[in-house]
């Protein structure tokens, strides 16, 4: 890249990207797509509303500050406003993090494997990854990860629970690790995953956060909430990080629709969490069912399970698409699979009925 054009950075080289004017494989058009974690649940009638009234409006710009959504997210979750900062889905507000806090020379932790952006947002910042691999039951290694930290260190992500494994930390271990991090090193929850949590002993990142100054939460209306397709999450942080989230941020990143429907989502909540409700029921009869088959499978507090394939990686995923599902596949790992509706889960079991 560099030879094209010299004044392109040396890091964007290496990092791969969507090739344009191809869409994603998608499977046909009859595939359920369980590829990227999403909520297979059509919005509520009342968040289209909100979004139809919105569009009106399209001829404005979007309120920059997002004063209503986070006014919102506020009272929700009893933080003041100077916490908050919003941003186009979590990751975008992951990447104004390790834009604000780390560049060449400094370094990134984060659990491998684990979520895919990570890598790539710290090789845009400049930064050096530095991948603490995953025990073999496939959980962070909090431990390891502590003795990763150096004083090139500026930002560690905890991705909990886990993606592609769906696998958590759990209270006591994540304190001991937090009291171990250096106060200038910033530890981020990446919480997307955070309303299909069911076990107990999974503390809630934002207790944490009241805390720790130097602990930093994101969330997404992207899964539970059903809002993928129109890129909103946000982060609560102490106000040093938050106000750097709010200078980093794209201006006018988050449309007008978005901030409506995400105001629209919080007030319809309960609903939406019936929903994730249903999904965990879902999540459940497939690890069981799994389990049932001959498979070990991780305990999953997410909205997806995974599967360890090794070398027939790719072929299984080739078999589900074949039978009508699109999987994640990570080729010589395994795949990672979404609790969608029901068929498309019965679908995705009778695959791995035949491949056992
Ligand atoms: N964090 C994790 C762990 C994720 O899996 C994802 C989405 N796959 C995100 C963040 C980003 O979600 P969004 O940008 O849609 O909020």
């Amino acid at each position: 890249m560099s030879e094209t054009n010299p004044k392109l950075r040396a890091e964007l080289a290496g990092i791969p990207t969507y090739k344009p004017g191809k869409p994603a494989a998608a499977g046909g058009p009859a595939a359920y797509k369980l590829s990227s974690n999403e909520n297979p649940y059509p919005p509520l009638p009342g968040v289209l509303e909100s979004v139809t009234a919105a569009a009106e409006s399209f001829n404005r710009y979007p309120d920059m500050a997002c004063t209503g959504l986070m006014n919102e997210l506020s009272d929700r979750f009893g933080v003041p406003l100077s916490h908050l900062a919003t941003g186009t889905g979590s990751v975008g507000v992951a990447q104004q993090l390790i834009q604000a806090t780390a560049g060449p020379g400094d370094e990134v932790v984060y659990a491998w494997r684990s979520f895919e952006a990570y890598p790539i947002i710290t090789q845009i910042s400049g930064a050096t990854s530095v991948r603490v691999p995953l025990t073999p039951g496939d959980v962070h290694d909090l431990d390891a990860m502590a003795d990763a930290i150096t004083d090139r260190t500026r930002l560690v992500f905890v991705c909990n629970p886990n993606n592609p494994t769906g696998t958590v930390v759990r209270r006591e271990e994540l304190e001991r690790f937090l009291d171990r991090v250096p106060a200038d090193c910033l530890v981020v929850l990446d919480e997307a995953y955070r309303e299909f949590i069911r076990d107990p002993e999974v503390p809630d990142g934002v207790e944490l956060y009241r805390e720790r100054p130097n602990v930093c939460v994101l969330r997404t209306f992207s899964k539970a909430y059903g809002l993928a397709g129109l890129r909103v999450g946000f982060a609560i942080a102490h106000e040093p990080v938050a106000a750097a989230l709010r200078k980093t941020a794209v201006p006018f990143g988050v449309s007008q629709l978005a901030q409506e429907a995400a105001i629209a989502s919080l007030r319809a909540e309960d609903e939406l969490l019936g929903r994730v409700g249903s999904l965990v029921c879902e999540r459940t009869r497939v690890v069981d069912a799994l389990r049932a088959q001959g498979w070990t499978v991780p305990e999953s507090q997410a909205n997806f399970v995974w599967l360890r394939l090794g070398e027939r990686t790719v072929d299984f995923a080739a078999a589900c698409e074949q039978a009508g599902v699109v999987v994640r596949p990570f080729a010589g790992e395994g795949v990672r699979v979404t609790v969608g509706e029901a068929e498309a889960n019965d679908i995705f079991l009778k695959v791995t009925e035949a491949f056992h």
